[in-house]
């Protein structure tokens, strides 16, 4: 089966990739498909955009589509960012701004208990009938007082999943992989695929 990955953000792909390893699918992404609109995430929730995400790749590409939507809600600032998460910083956000305002948010913030926060991960699996399954992963951990490591992306390095005293970015790929909330809604969404294939 050809399933293309709704999204432009490389090292997703990269990590929904290497989680497939062995199964029946070929991933396309959306550089196969240049003229695919660009969908407004204006959702309020993560499934909401994940399912417009994935419902317009599958119209427009004629093949099953999944689409993720993902973001950080940290307990201290009221569950923010949310799905606000990829343009936490405003207009011109990046991962480095993004992780520099929720420090900024945070620093009064000093008990470990007090910076609870949790990743998730809405995945939508839609085929071009309109036809639709959603598979949602969660990690809990806390917010570091300072970024550390390099690896992944995003609030990578200012998230220490519950039980470890390493951030995101400071482990390695498979590491992640097992705890993170894309692993686990992945996980499911496979469990999916090979009951269907
Ligand atoms: P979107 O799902 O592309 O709308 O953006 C999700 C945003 O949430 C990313 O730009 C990151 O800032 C953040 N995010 C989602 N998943 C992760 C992750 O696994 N690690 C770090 N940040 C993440």
């Amino acid at each position: 089966m050809n399933i293309v990955l709704a999204t432009r953000n490389r090292k997703k792909v990269e990590e929904m990739k290497r989680m497939f390893p062995g199964h029946k699918i070929t991933f396309k992404t959306l550089d196969a498909f240049p003229g695919c609109p660009e969908v407004e995430e204006d959702g309020e929730t993560f499934r909401a955009n994940a399912r417009k995400k994935a419902l317009a790749v599958a119209r427009y590409t004629g093949c099953p589509a999944l689409a993720d939507d993902s973001g950080l809600e940290v307990k201290a600032l009221d569950m923010a960012p949310g799905v606000f998460s990829a343009r936490y910083a405003g207009k011109n956000a990046d991962d480095k701004k993004n992780v520099k305002k929720i420090l900024r948010e945070m620093r009064r913030v000093i008990n470990r208990k007090e910076r609870a926060a949790r990743f998730v991960c809405c995945m939508v699996f839609a085929l071009p009938d309109g036809k639709c399954r959603t598979f949602t992963g969660y990690v809990k951990g806390n917010i570091a007082e300072k970024p550390k490591g390099y690896n992944g992306f995003g609030y990578d390095p200012i998230f220490y999943p519950a039980g470890h005293e390493r951030t995101f970015a400071e482990m390695e790929d498979f590491e992640k992989d097992a705890l993170s909330h894309r692993g686990r809604a992945m996980k499911k969404l496979c469990t999916y695929l090979k009951s269907i294939l």
